[in-house]
């Protein structure tokens, strides 16, 4: 009987002779667990509900009556002298219990976004789920994907959260380093052609998916431009990986125009996209969006009506008041106000690196996003410099850059410095700490 590996190749080896190749059979990416996940009876008549004629006659679910509220009135008043006030019977939904996949006329919304940020091939069969922030659609996917000990690729350096949720699996990581614009394409393939060459051992897992954070990526701050993202796609479709398009800080590029995504070019279905309105409206508002195939978004759904219920309606019925508020050229319009909020500290932060860091540690200029990923000379490991002498000795902090690598216990030269928050007098001083803790911490090895 032949091993799965040799299968594996086989079935990789049609698919490369016969693209593009459609997805169709997605259970091959769902493990037992979440296989056996089935629709609640309860949620799903909440659903029944949201979409049933008003005179319906509603004696199912245990909803707490909205007389009981605490709240009349709920007024934000916006920065731009405007307002938003929730009353009647929007406030009593927006403190309701609703439909696990979203508050439907936000979700109505999030389909436009999509239409129009993204224009995705057949986003009809695309289903949409306002989650808990990128993180929890993130979280969500993975849990349906992984077994214990798969392999699943990554880009080197990796968003610490993403690496949080795959640890407990023991994975195995197929890291693939990032260069300026991202990872790179062919040391994708190369890394893959190796893990499939391994000829020990017949039982090889296949990797289901590939992680990505494609804009103003987090730690390292790259922008994947679009025909990166081509290559990436097909070497995707060759191995028959999902793709988990994590773009939080998707409207946080540094550029003239948004860039174009995954989602936008996946004929094949194979692109799960997250996005989120933390770093745009806030992130306390714990709300983000995944978009992905039917099939795979009722699985999250599942795992939504047995979790979280829901993400809060509140936070929706404010995200969605704002979206209409603003129109879809208003919303533009924030963005770059935002954009440009960010890329001035960028430009800061990157004039006191060069004021205090030249000759003792690199970087690149990043793209977008909230940081600056620096590599420090002549210190191979930074974990204590930056976690002992820097926080207690100095008064400094920064990230390790091990938090970012899938093997933090390997010595790493790189830490990620954050523009996003603090004063701009507190970025010179925190570099002028920076570069004395990086002199002191050389001569500490010289010793
Ligand atoms: N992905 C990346 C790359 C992030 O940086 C973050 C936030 N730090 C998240 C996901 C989670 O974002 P959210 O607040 O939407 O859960």
């Amino acid at each position: 009987m032949p091993g799965m590996r040799s299968l594996w190749q086989l079935s990789g080896q049609i698919l490369r002779k016969q693209k593009p190749s459609v997805v169709s059979d997605y259970s091959y990416f769902v493990n037992d667990l979440a296989k056996g996940r089935k629709p609640s009876p309860l949620r799903e008549l909440m659903k029944m509900l949201a979409t049933a004629s008003s005179d319906i006659i509603f004696l199912a679910e245990g909803l707490p009556h909205g007389d009981t509220h605490p709240f009349n009135e709920a007024r934000f008043s916006l920065k731009d002298g405007s307002h938003i006030t929730l009353s009647g019977k929007t406030l009593t939904s927006a403190l309701q219990y609703g439909p696990t996949e979203g508050y439907p006329q936000l979700l109505q919304r999030l389909r436009e976004f999509q239409e129009r940020f993204h224009n995705p091939p057949g986003l009809d069969d695309r289903d949409i789920i306002a989650t808990v922030g990128a993180q929890d659609g993130l979280c969500k996917m993975i849990e349906l994907c992984m077994d214990f000990g798969d392999p699943v690729v990554v880009p080197a350096p990796t968003y610490s959260g993403v690496l949080a949720m795959l640890r407990p699996y023991r994975p195995e990581f197929l890291s693939v380093k990032e260069d300026k614009y991202g990872m790179c394409p062919y040391k994708l393939r190369d890394e893959l052609n190796r893990y499939w060459s391994i000829s020990h051992n017949s039982m090889l897992k296949p990797p289901k998916f590939l992680y990505l954070n494609p804009t103003a990526s987090n730690p390292s701050g790259t922008v994947m431009p679009i025909e990166r993202k081509k290559e990436i796609y097909e070497v995707a479709s060759d191995f028959n990986l999902l793709i988990l398009e994590d773009d939080p800080y998707y409207f946080l590029h540094f550029d003239d125009k948004e860039p174009q995504s995954f989602l936008s070019i996946d004929t094949e279905g194979r692109v799960i996209r997250f996005d989120s309105f933390s770093k745009v409206f806030s992130s306390g508002l714990r709300l983000g969006f995944i978009t992905g195939p039917r099939p795979l978004m009722q699985v999250v759904e599942y795992h939504m009506q047995a979790s979280v219920l829901h993400t809060s309606s509140l936070s929706q019925v404010i995200a969605l008041k704002l979206l209409d508020q603003l129109g879809w050229d208003g919303f533009i319009k924030y963005m770059e106000n935002i954009r440009e909020f960010y890329m001035k500290r960028r430009n800061f932060m990157s004039e006191v690196a060069k004021k205090h860091l030249q000759g003792k540690a690199e970087w690149t200029m990043p793209d977008g996003g909230m940081f600056l990923w620096i590599k420090v000379n002549g210190v191979p490991d930074v974990y204590d410099m930056v976690m002992k002498r820097g926080v207690h000795g100095k008064g400094v902090m920064f990230v390790p850059g091990h938090a970012f690598m899938p093997d933090p216990t390997l010595p790493c030269p790189y830490i990620r410095a954050s523009y996003s928050l603090a004063p701009l007098e507190d970025m010179d001083q925190g570099f002028a700490r920076l570069a004395e803790l990086i002199t002191e911490e050389k001569k500490l090895h010289l010793k």
